[in-house]
């Protein structure tokens, strides 16, 4: 653990990400537990250099809501500095940026959620989305010497956020005789990102509406602009990546992160606690879910569902044991997991398990693997990565 005393010398990080973040760093006081996830900035980087690349012109929202997909806002800063802008979610995301001494563009997705909230936009100079016609009401109201930029938000299927497209050309006009508001660009978002079909058929409604409204256009997420790069009207002025730049890739198992050349952000190691010798027929853990079909060595890991990790992982749930990939048995319980040590003969108590991400030999486990496992996604086990596991940061 040498390592999280030389994260803790970084006197300022740990402070921050504890107090801005609600994550736990390193700490000098004890020796925490061994797990602990790496947030890899290095990869950062790189993940939105290839983003970059499959979008030819456009600029970059690093999309950072979620507190960065779980990787802390301001590890994500560092590693997404070279992005164009930041798309978040909530003011307090877009205060922590400013506070970093982010000037460039910042962008609420959902726009504001109450009055008072445009007084923040001044204040903070944010951009923010307008997605219903009461948010144009709120804009009407609001006093303000400096006009805003406004994102317009078209519902092209998806029926989530967004103003039917009959409504879209009014709603504009609308925006537009505003003095409060400045520039007015043009968004929407992928209902169906990664297949042809429904991305053709979402961009002839967008088009259709706005194609002779001036302004900025962006659609695309990280599967639009990884799936559809090469086409110019997805690609468009702004492109908003979230999980690509956290290196998962959005259209898995069809592909692979490595297929986009993309490298994991994320690390979630731990270490075996203990080493039991199973004879045929012994159970593993609550429920004995798992009978030993042989003799083996068995694994227990510093890691359970209080962690983040997901407790619906079942028995065969890829998981590295000195970079070797072995695979889970058993239930996932509070805060331990078992493994069968049958690959890695070597293992021993204390001996590195690298649930997802980045083992110390180079080793990639792909989270997309361990979400499929369990029946996620990838976005959902990096969101959940507990506050009691502390973060290191690694350059
Ligand atoms: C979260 C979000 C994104 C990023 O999506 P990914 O699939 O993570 O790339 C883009 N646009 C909007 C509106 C979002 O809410």
């Amino acid at each position: 653990m040498s390592e999280c005393f030389t994260v803790a010398a970084l006197r300022l990080w740990p402070v921050i990400s504890r107090h801005l973040q609600g994550t736990r760093a390193c700490d000098n006081r004890f020796m925490p537990r061994p797990i602990r996830a790496l947030m890899h900035t290095q990869a950062m980087r790189h993940n939105l250099a290839q983003v970059r690349q499959a979008a030819s012109d456009a600029r970059v929202w690093a999309v950072v809501k979620a507190r960065a997909y779980g990787h802390g806002l301001v590890n994500a800063f560092h590693g997404f500095r070279a992005a164009d802008g930041f798309a978040v979610l909530d003011l307090e995301e877009a205060q922590t940026l400013r506070s970093l001494d982010w000037r460039g563009p910042i962008l609420l997705l959902e726009g504001v959620f109450e009055q008072r909230d445009l007084e923040w936009c001044s204040r903070l100079d944010l951009w923010h989305v307008v997605h219903t016609e009461s948010q144009i009401d709120m804009l009407s109201r609001h006093k303000t010497q400096v006009p805003q930029r406004v994102f317009l938000k078209m519902n092209t299927g998806m029926n989530r956020l967004g103003l039917a497209p009959e409504r879209f050309r009014s709603a504009w006009a609308r925006l537009n005789a505003l003095p409060q508001v400045d520039e007015i660009s043009l968004m929407t978002h992928f209902a169906h990102a990664d297949d042809q079909v429904g991305v053709e058929a979402a961009l002839q409604v967008f088009e259709a509406t706005c194609h002779d409204l001036p302004g900025e256009r962006s659609l695309a997420n990280s599967a639009a602009v990884l799936r559809h790069g090469q086409q110019p009207a997805v690609v468009a002025d702004w492109v908003r990546p979230g999980i690509a730049l956290y290196g998962s890739s959005p259209d898995h198992p069809e592909h692979h992160a490595a297929h986009w050349g993309l490298r994991p952000a994320m690390s979630l190691r731990s270490q075996l606690i203990a080493v039991q010798h199973l004879k045929t027929g012994d159970e593993v853990g609550y429920g004995g879910l798992f009978k030993a079909p042989h003799d083996m060595r068995l694994g227990v890991v510093a890691c359970g569902y209080a962690d983040g990790y997901p407790r619906h992982a079942p028995s065969g749930t890829p998981v590295l044991v000195n970079g070797v990939r072995c695979h889970s048995v058993g239930r996932v319980s509070m805060d331990m997991l078992c493994v069968d040590l049958t690959p890695v003969p070597a293992a021993q108590v204390g001996s590195e398990v690298t649930l997802w991400g980045l083992a110390t030999s180079g080793e990639v486990l792909c989270i997309d693997q361990v979400a499929a496992a369990a029946g996620t996604v990838g976005y959902e086990l990096m969101c959940a990565l507990a506050p009691r596991v502390p973060v290191q940061v690694d350059e």
